[in-house]
C-alpha cells in the first residue's frame, strides 16, 4: 500500500498527497529555481530563482487540485459520490465511488478536467500578457503555468482509459456499442498502442543522443501502459463481481472454534485436517468474532504457537455484515472499506454464511481461467 496524507477538506472532499509527490515538489522546484528561470532571466538574484520557483511549484500544485475538483464537483454534481483526491506524480487521482452508469455522464465528467485546465492556462496566459514590462517575475511565473497547464490538458486528452481522453473515448464507444466491458477493451487498446508509440519514439530520441527528452517521453509512455492496463482490469473485475451474490460466495460450511486457542492448533486441528478457511470465533459460548485464512497466514511461522486466535480475528465489533442478495462489489467494499478480511453474511439475525477477502479471489481467478 502506497503512503498518502490528508492536506486539507475543502466541500466535503478530503485532498491527500502521495508521499511520490514531496519528491516531485522538490524535483520541479529545484528545475525551476536551479535551471529553467535562471536560464530564461540570468540578471535575477539568486533568492529570487527560489522564491519564484516554490511559488509556481505551489501553483502548478494548485493547478492539478483545480482540474481534479473540477471532475468531483460535476461528478457530485451528477449524483456520484466523491470521497478524496488524491495527488500523485504525474498529477491526480479523484476518488469516485462507482462507475458513471451512462456513457453521457462519464463523458462530461471526463472532459470537464482537460476543459478546465485549458481554462487556466489561458488565464495564466493573459496575466503574462498583461505583466509583461511590468513586473518580470509575475510574467515569467505566469508564462510557465500557461505553458505547463495546456500541457496538463494534453497529456490528459490522451485517448487511453483511464486517462480523461480514454474516458471520453470509452463514452463514446460505450454509447456506439451499448457494451461497457468492450468499450474499456477499445479505450485501453487504443492506450497501449499510443504508449507503445511514445516508448519507441523515447528509445529513438535517446539513441540519437537526446537522452533527458527520450528518457522522459519512454516514462510516460510505461506511465499509460500501465495505467491503461490496471484500468482494464478494474473494470473487467467490477463487471465479474456485478453478477454474483454474497449467498453464492460465501463458505457456509464453518466451524464454531474457541478464542483462547492458538493460531497454531487453528492451522492443524481445523485448517489442514477439515480444508475448510473460515471460523466463527465463541467465547463464553456467544459470538466473539470471526477469523479467515489470512489472518493465520498474517501471523510468522515462529509465532503462531503463542498466539491466541482472539488476537487475529476480526472481533465482533468490527464486523460488518451483508445481505445474502449483496453483489460482489458491495462485499468488496465492505472489505475494503474497513479494512477487514471477512463479512458475515446475515438473514433475520442470522448468520447463513462468511465470506472471505480469498473467496472474491478465487471466484474472480476461476472465472478468468475458465475463460469467462
Ligand atoms: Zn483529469
Amino acid at each position: 500500500m502506497r503512503t498518502s496524507w490528508r492536506i486539507f477538506t475543502i466541500f466535503d472532499i478530503q485532498i491527500r498527497i502521495d508521499s511520490s509527490w514531496i519528491l516531485i515538489f522538490g524535483l520541479i522546484t529545484w528545475a525551476l529555481a536551479g535551471r529553467y528561470f535562471p536560464s530564461q532571466y540570468p540578471h535575477w538574484p539568486l533568492l529570487q530563482y527560489w522564491l519564484v520557483g516554490i511559488i509556481a511549484s505551489l501553483l502548478l500544485f494548485s493547478s492539478v487540485l483545480a482540474h481534479e475538483m473540477t471532475h468531483s464537483l460535476v461528478a457530485r454534481s451528477k449524483g456520484e459520490e466523491v470521497r478524496s483526491i488524491t495527488l500523485f506524480l504525474f498529477g491526480g487521482v479523484a476518488e469516485i465511488s462507482e462507475e458513471p452508469e451512462t456513457p453521457a455522464k462519464e463523458f462530461i465528467i471526463a472532459l470537464v478536467g482537460p476543459l478546465s485546465s485549458i481554462i487556466i492556462a489561458a488565464l495564466f496566459f493573459g496575466l503574462w500578457y498583461g505583466m509583461q514590462g511590468i513586473n518580470e517575475p509575475v510574467a515569467a511565473m505566469a508564462r510557465y503555468l500557461a505553458f505547463i497547464n495546456a500541457i496538463l490538458a494534453l497529456f490528459n486528452m490522451v485517448p487511453g482509459f483511464p486517462l480523461d481522453g480514454g474516458r471520453v473515448l470509452r463514452a463514446i464507444a460505450w454509447r456506439v456499442t451499448g457494451n461497457l466491458k468492450r468499450a474499456t477493451r477499445i479505450a485501453s487498446v487504443t492506450g497501449n498502442v499510443i504508449a507503445f508509440l511514445l516508448i519507441i519514439f523515447g528509445i529513438w530520441q535517446i539513441l540519437r543522443g537526446f537522452f533527458f527528452n527520450g528518457l522522459w517521453i519512454a516514462l510516460i509512455g510505461w506511465f499509460i501502459h500501465s495505467a491503461a492496463e490496471r484500468g482494464y482490469r478494474q473494470v473487467l473485475m467490477k463487471e465479474t463481481l456485478k453478477d454474483v451474490r454474497a449467498k453464492d460466495l460465501m463458505d457456509t460450511a464453518f466451524e464454531t472454534i474457541d478464542s483462547s486457542i492458538s493460531v497454531q492448533e487453528l492451522m492443524e486441528d481445523h485448517i489442514l485436517k477439515k480444508k475448510e478457511r473460515s471460523f466463527l470465533v465463541t467465547e463464553r459460548g456467544g459470538l466473539a468474532g470471526i477469523v479467515c485464512l489470512e489472518d493465520v497466514k498474517a501471523v510468522p511461522p515462529e509465532k503462531r504457537m503463542d498466539t491466541e486466535v482472539k488476537k487475529v480475528m476480526t472481533p465482533r465489533e468490527k464486523l460488518e455484515a451483508v445481505a445474502p442478495e449483496a453483489d460482489g462489489n458491495q462485499v468488496l467494499a465492505k472489505l475494503t472499506s474497513s479494512g477487514i478480511n471477512q463479512v458475515p453474511v446475515v438473514q433475520g439475525g442470522e448468520i447463513k454464511g462468511l465470506v472471505c477477502r480469498t473467496d472474491i479471489l478465487d471466484f474472480i481467478h476461476l472465472r478468468s481461467d475458465l475463460g469467462m
